[in-house]
This record gives structure tokens, C-alpha cells and sequence, in this order.
């Protein structure tokens, strides 16, 4: 199997990645890396795990998820 995308796109698209994932990236560089996932699966990959990792990150988390599984419904109090 040959791939027909230029890999030294890659670390090109790379080193925008994290402008990406913010949401700061401009248009066309949005663009390019959008057309370049969807041909490149190791950059998905990248995207993904990246993306993942700021999100928890932004979240800060001050516990972790119950081992269970289980997530807690917020349960709206009856007052009266
Ligand atoms: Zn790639």
C-alpha cells in the first residue's frame, strides 16, 4: 500500500496542530489540516489523543470518574 500524501506534510501540519484544537487556527490552515486527516490516519491519531489531552486539561477535573462507570444524574431537589 502506498501513500500518496507527502509525509513531510505531517510535521508541517503538526506544528499547527495546537492552534487547531484551539479554534484559533485561521481558515485555511483549518482547511489543510482537515483534507490532510482525512487521508493521513497517524495524524488522526495525533489529533485525537491531542485533543483529548487539552480537554481534560481545560477541564481540570478536581476528581476522577467513579471506577464504575456509573455517571452520577444530576437530580434536580424537590423543595415544598
Ligand atoms: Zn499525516
Amino acid at each position: 500500500m502506498s501513500e500518496k500524501h507527502a509525509h513531510r506534510d505531517c510535521s508541517h501540519l503538526l506544528a499547527g496542530l495546537s492552534a487547531y484544537i484551539d479554534g484559533e487556527a485561521e481558515a485555511a490552515l483549518c482547511a489543510e489540516i482537515e483534507q490532510h486527516l482525512a487521508a493521513c490516519e497517524n495524524c488522526r491519531v495525533v489529533v485525537d489523543t491531542l485533543r483529548r489531552t487539552v480537554l481534560l486539561y481545560r477541564e481540570e477535573q478536581p476528581a476522577p470518574l467513579p471506577e464504575g462507570g456509573e455517571a452520577a444524574p444530576v437530580q434536580s431537589v424537590r423543595t415544598g
